[in-house]
């Protein structure tokens, strides 16, 4: 994916909205056609059955009529797709799109260009002809600048940051926070390896983002105190103010576009840092976390309601803060087949020089110093290193028990991962 930002004037940003909405209407339409289907009812409608009936939906509803039919097919087109990959792609059953949320659409290109194999001897059909694919419209406006055809609103300028104009079949319009945003469909080629052969580890932890077992520490940036503090005196003022006034939605906006910047930030590093490590290691280990598990909320029910709930709330929102899963993909994306999950219980009360596992070793956060052999080293640096490893460890037999006799090992062991008793974020 190329991606850039984009500067509609306002009057094509009206008609882009308008695209937005349409698109965002029909993608609904066919999430509740498939919500309908039970067992035992005949099948929701498929792509082809779905663009006829959007045709129809066209000749009756004027509203519908007055946009393009090419951005609503294509709505059906990408739901289609979500659909087929549901159980792989990772973001499961399609859901409802909102409004403000997300808002976007997708265009095929105009121009119709011959199709060639990659190994670039022309794409012939069955008859032997030449195989026409479509191919998006873009022209260079001068060094900064370039713009691209988007139907119906003509020639709409974006910021060009790459020396290279994109070339791609399809593009994705978005609208957040506020921002237009283009997105090429391009997929890049991947990241050769630097061919030494080094193995990295990754720890990742929320006081220091990444270590690496190499010693680097590496943090992902957050907003700044000052900002976090502004973050607050927006959503203070949004609680005082009148519901529903203006100047509620003000000061909804402003806390929003801050929250973005943070949002982007953390993009940003990830994007860099998973370059970085794609460029300069061989074989990249990250230790396997389940983040989705880990941020699982703690608020339980009406009925029985969970304890630690602001705590766990507070760690939650410190843990995705750190864009942890986003840099396992996105270093997973750039460099296929280099990017391995270790299983990696106890990493961080192993020692790396022994092997020993023992949980007084962690002296505190960032200290840790081998009971069994001495070795001393910074605790995340240490985690990275067992992660190189490829090894977490195997936790070790309970001690014979007073009569000579072995525990039986509990559910629980004691040599548990140290739980953060502060997370460095104040809670807000
Ligand atoms: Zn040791």
């Amino acid at each position: 994916m190329s991606r850039f930002r984009m500067y509609p004037t306002t009057a094509q940003e009206q008609r882009i909205l308008l695209h937005c909405a349409h698109a965002r209407y029909v993608w609904n339409l066919a999430v509740e056609q498939h919500a309908h289907w039970k067992p035992g009812r005949r099948s929701a409608p498929g792509f082809a059955e779905q663009c006829r009936q959007l045709t129809e939906a066209r000749r009756d509803n004027a509203w519908l009529a007055s946009g393009n039919a090419d951005v609503q097919q294509q709505a059906l087109q990408d739901f289609a797709k979500a659909k087929n990959v549901r159980f792989a792609s990772g973001f499961g059953e399609p859901a409802w799109r909102r409004k403000h949320v997300h808002e976007g659409f997708r265009v095929i290109g105009t121009d119709r260009v011959p199709e060639s194999h990659p190994d670039g001897s022309p794409k012939l059909n069955a008859r032997g002809r030449q195989v026409m694919g479509r191919s998006v419209v873009v022209r260079r406006l001068n060094r900064r600048w370039a713009r691209v055809k988007v139907p119906g609103c003509g020639w709409v300028r974006f910021r060009l940051t790459r020396t290279e104009l994109p070339v791609a079949k399809t593009f994705r319009v978005t609208f957040r926070n506020g921002r237009w945003h283009i997105a090429f469909a391009v997929i890049p080629d991947p990241i050769d390896a630097p061919g030494m052969g080094e193995v990295i580890g990754i720890d990742r932890g929320v006081t220091i983002t990444a270590a690496l077992s190499d010693g680097q520490k590496l943090n992902c940036p957050q907003l700044t105190t000052r900002e976090r503090a502004r973050v607050r005196k927006h959503q203070r003022r949004a609680a005082r103010a009148p519901r529903g006034s203006e100047a509620e939605a003000a000061e909804h906006a402003k806390a929003a576009g801050l929250k973005a910047r943070e949002a982007d930030r953390r993009k940003d590093w990830c994007e860099k840092t998973s370059t970085m490590l794609a460029r300069s290691y061989g074989l990249i280990r990250f230790e396997k976390l389940n983040v989705t598990t880990m941020t699982r909320s703690a608020k339980g029910t009406v009925e029985l309601p969970g304890r630690n709930v602001r705590q766990k709330a507070g760690l939650n929102r410190a843990v995705l803060a750190q864009g942890w899963g986003l840099l396992r993909r996105r270093t997973g994306e750039k460099a296929p087949g280099r990017v391995e999950d270790v299983p990696a219980p106890y990493t961080s009360l192993r020692c790396s020089a022994c092997g020993w596992i023992e949980k007084d070793s962690r002296k505190s956060q960032a200290e840790f110093v081998c009971v069994s052999c001495g070795f001393s080293c910074n605790a995340d640096e240490n985690a990275a290193v067992n992660v190189a490893a490829g090894q977490g460890g195997v936790p070790r037999p309970r001690r014979a028990a007073g009569a000579g006799g072995v525990t039986a090992a509990t559910g629980r062991s004691s040599a548990r991962e140290p739980r953060p008793t502060r997370v460095g974020i104040p809670l807000f």
